[in-house]
């Protein structure tokens, strides 16, 4: 499983970060940082390989941008 995490479509409401803080911070310019993820060069995304959604998912659903993605 995996989440990824699209920067550029944040634009820094932090619900992500209430909904999960043990996943997600904001960075110093007011974005949303996906915590020990590794960035993709190619796309320019955040990448976390996960075991379990835990409250993942829940930050997912609360992205106004829909720039938060869970997959298999
Ligand atoms: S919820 Fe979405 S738009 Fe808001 S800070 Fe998190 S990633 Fe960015």
């Amino acid at each position: 499983m995996k989440t990824i995490l699209q920067t550029q479509k944040c634009f820094g409401c932090g619900a992500c970060a209430t909904a999960c803080p043990k996943c997600f911070e904001m960075d110093e310019n007011g974005k949303a940082r996906l915590k020990n993820a590794t960035l993709n060069p190619e796309t320019n995304e955040q990448e976390l390989e996960t075991k379990e959604t835990n409250c993942i998912q829940e930050a997912a659903n609360a992205c106004p941008a829909q720039c938060i993605k869970v997959v298999d």
